[in-house]
């Protein structure tokens, strides 16, 4: 099943999710929709606030399809360690049409549970280490605009209300 993206605006966004505890046949069919949705949004990171679900749940595939092995599910995930800096554009499915230059660390380690509710660590760099830091932030309702400065924040958020008045959002 494909699910709507929620866009900017709807609270689910920005409100810390829940934990998942149970790990059952239900998870795994919600897991396997949350690619479908990603992959027909053209992203390559999903959480699941972004379909309206509150729990703590992100997929990643940074290769977008290209391979299996980069598929990842990241359950109750924490940043356990971060190197580095580098500033590199950035964009989000529920901001749709806006990017924005980011910095944020280059290496990044995760400790998250998989499918099964087994724990395990990954370590990314570049665009892997974001999408840990870009969907581990969705899940504890903070969106990427909330590192860019008040100024260019707040000029988004104009942008958006307007698209919003207009029924364009
Ligand atoms: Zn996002």
């Amino acid at each position: 099943m494909i699910y709507p993206i929620v866009k900017y605006g709807n609270p689910v966004l920005e409100n810390p999710a829940d934990k998942v505890t149970v790990f059952d046949k239900d998870l795994e069919k919600l897991i396997a929709d949350m690619f479908e949705s990603m992959y027909e949004a053209h992203g390559v990171g999903l959480a699941a606030p972004q379909i309206g679900i509150g729990r703590r749940i992100a997929v990643i595939d940074v290769t977008f399809k290209e391979d299996p092995n980069a598929k990842l599910v990241l359950i109750n995930p924490e940043i356990i360690h971060t190197e580095g800096r580098h500033t590199q554009s950035e964009g989000c499915l529920s901001i749709p049409e806006f990017r924005e230059n980011v910095a944020r660390p280059n290496k990044v380690t995760v400790r998250a549970q998989d499918v099964k509710g087994q724990w395990y660590e990954k370590t990314g760099e570049e665009l892997l280490a974001r999408a840990f830091l870009h969907e581990t932030d969705h899940l504890n309702g903070k969106l990427y605009i909330t590192h860019l400065s008040a100024l260019k924040r707040d000029l988004m958020k104009r942008k958006i209300k307007k698209l919003m008045r207009a029924g364009e959002w």
